[in-house]
């Protein structure tokens, strides 16, 4: 198998477009695909860069910067997260928007990858400044995104009220409501009951199917979940509920530990009350990297980016990781994982759930017709499910990880894709 890094290679500055980047190749080397397309797949149609001046709540001005980095549309609109966070850049907006093509193909979805977002520190703005921030970014986007064009959703530091609010400011210039131009907005609007709670679901999903097809039983399987915000809170509930102990869970501030299991509904996430995990009673509290080396069945990492690195990853006793997050793990930590056979469950399958509804969400948009809660969850597991056994196949054909396998589904279908379609002129 070919790889680019060896765990002993210092990583601290891969960039989640050199991840995205080396997992590609990783999965090209399995393929028979033409080069040239593999090549082009390395980088993005177009990366839009917009500067948003803000009136602060003081008067003052301030300007920031935003980012909508397309990636690839060859099997329809470009499609992928807003994020409000400090450190979002031209580079990691690019590295996650390849990650949406592979997460859009991988479920079939008739949609590219996109990714954008201000580099702003959402928790210090007001309200009222979000609200500005995110009309005079969607009026900066304006040319580039739309229902056919680009659909942005929810990420870090955004939520149901950012899309409302994107939606608006777009609808109004436009003259007419346009629903379908975000998806997660709130269902009042057009958006999908489920939607919030897809890709935390989602997670618990596969978490399920894998356990299932390891013979494990998932009563007596253990589970931590790092991030209890909408992807951890729902995949640690939606586990529990389905019989399995979800032992540890945290939030920036700090882990909870009860190793006869925690009550997930009890525990409030980071959306209900932020930064309330570590100050809930429980028999012990441990920081956020000890959270990550407990000894148990599953890791979950579902807060941010390059959790898992080569410095810690032969510290994880967990036995296998399910990835909530996005890019939890760096290359040279899934070189570890692979050496230590522990399965790595990569996010493109695992949380894609949130753009499998938003899918269902933008049908409903287009249709104008809302669907029930139930309908929504039921599609959502039988899409998974499809999924799940697309890349359990080609994990079983070949001697390749779980993200391989994954990567090897969608790349090919793109590859066809654009194989198909052809390069003009
Ligand atoms: N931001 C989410 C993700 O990373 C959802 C994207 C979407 O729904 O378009 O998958």
């Amino acid at each position: 198998m070919s790889q680019e890094t060896s765990p002993s290679e210092p990583e601290a500055q891969e960039t989640a477009v050199e991840t995205a980047r080396r997992q590609l190749e990783r999965a090209a080397a399995h393929l028979d695909v033409d080069p040239g397309v593999v090549e082009r797949l390395k980088h993005p149609t177009k990366v839009h860069q917009v500067s948003i001046p803000l009136k602060r709540d003081n008067g003052e001005t301030e300007i920031y910067t935003g980012y909508r980095a397309q990636h690839d549309s060859v099997r329809g609109p470009f499609k992928g997260g807003l994020r409000y966070h400090p450190e979002v850049s031209a580079d990691e907006c690019i590295g996650l928007s390849m990650w949406m093509t592979w997460k859009c193909a991988v479920m079939d979805l008739p949609f590219g990858g996109g990714k954008g977002g201000i580099v702003v520190n959402p928790k210090e703005l007001s309200s009222d400044e979000k609200e500005r921030l995110t009309r005079r970014f969607a009026q900066e986007l304006r040319d580039f995104v739309g229902p056919m064009k680009d659909i942005p959703a929810p990420d870090m530091g955004t939520d149901p009220q950012t899309m409302a609010w994107f939606m608006d400011a777009y609808s109004m210039q436009q003259g007419e409501t346009i629903p379908g131009v975000v998806t997660g907005k709130p269902p009042v609007i057009g958006g999908s009951y489920g939607r919030e709670e897809a890709p935390g679901h989602s997670v618990a999903i596969v978490a399920r199917e894998a356990i299932d097809y390891y013979d494990w039983e998932i009563e007596d399987t253990t589970v931590a979940v790092q991030g209890f915000g909408s992807v951890g809170a729902n995949a640690a509930r939606s586990l529990d509920e389905w019989g399995a102990k979800v032992v540890a869970v945290s939030d920036v501030n700090g882990a909870i530990y009860d190793p006869t299991g925690l009550d997930t509904r009890d525990v409030e996430g980071h959306d209900e009350r932020p930064g309330m995990v570590s100050g809930y009673d429980a028999p012990q509290k441990l920081g956020n990297e000890e959270l990550l080396e407990l000894d148990v069945d599953i890791l979950i990492p579902a807060a941010v980016g390059n959790v898992l690195t080569a410095e810690n990853a032969n510290d994880v006793q967990a036995r296998m990781v399910v990835e909530g997050a996005n890019g939890p793990t760096t290359t040279a930590a899934d070189v570890i994982f692979e050496g230590n056979d522990v399965p790595v469950i990569p996010d493109i399958l695992a949380n894609a759930g949130g753009v499998t509804v938003s899918y269902f969400e933008w049908l409903q948009d287009i249709n104008r017709r809302q669907w029930s809660l139930d309908r929504v969850n039921k599609e959502l597991e039988t899409q998974m499910l499809k999924a799940w056994n697309a890349v359990r196949r080609e994990y079983e054909a070949r001697d390749v990880t779980w993200r391989d396998a994954a990567y090897l589904v969608a790349l090919s279908r793109v590859a066809e894709a654009h194989d198909a379609r052809g390069l003009w002129p």
